[in-house]
């Protein structure tokens, strides 16, 4: 396409400071029960793990994350404004997100205290998912979600581009 069509092409746009970009933290409540009836929110942006059949892993560069700091902020006050018992810690691949325990563990004592459930979903099987059930078996009714694309150990990984770990289930379970 030229400019010379008279059609301009498109301009992508992207938010790159993902740690000042608003957040609804004020969302509308429905006065009736609702699927999805949760705080969502997205602690990271991008996923740089360079899967050869994943889309997204390409289209949504850079990575970018909101701090620990910032996403327990965030998460406390929209359960204040909302009184909403559950919260979704979201991205394209959680795991990867540097202070995803320190979040954890911030939000911990809170949750507990104010029956918030917490969950984790999307996650690439690495070391840091061994340490999540303990932290989120606190709340009400916690939930993570393991997305290791590929059964088979490193060999498939590879083939397929992903940096993943050989885990098994009781590595993960809480102690
Ligand atoms: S880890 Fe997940 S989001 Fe990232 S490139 Fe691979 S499949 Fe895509």
């Amino acid at each position: 396409m030229n400019a010379s069509d008279g059609v301009r092409p498109p301009v992508r746009t992207l938010v790159y400071d993902l740690e000042n970009a608003p957040y609804p933290v004020n969302p509308v409540v429905a006065n009736m029960r609702t699927i999805h009836d949760r705080i969502s929110l997205e602690i990271m942006r991008g996923c740089v793990q360079s899967c050869r059949f994943c889309q997204a892993g390409y289209e949504k560069r850079p990575q970018r994350f909101r701090s620990a700091e910032k996403v327990i902020q965030l998460v406390k006050e929209t359960y204040r404004n909302t009184g909403i018992h559950e919260v979704g810690l979201t991205s394209l691949s959680s795991s990867d997100h540097p202070g995803l325990l320190k979040i954890l563990d911030g939000l911990r004592p809170w949750a507990k205290k104010n029956r918030v459930s917490l969950s984790v979903p999307s996650l690439r099987v690495s070391e840091q998912v061994v340490e999540l059930p303990k932290r989120i078996a606190d709340g009400r009714v916690g939930s993570i979600t393991l997305a290791p694309e590929v059964s088979t150990p490193l060999g498939m990984c590879c083939r397929v581009g992903e940096a993943c770990t050989q885990l098994s289930a009781s590595d993960s379970s809480p102690r």
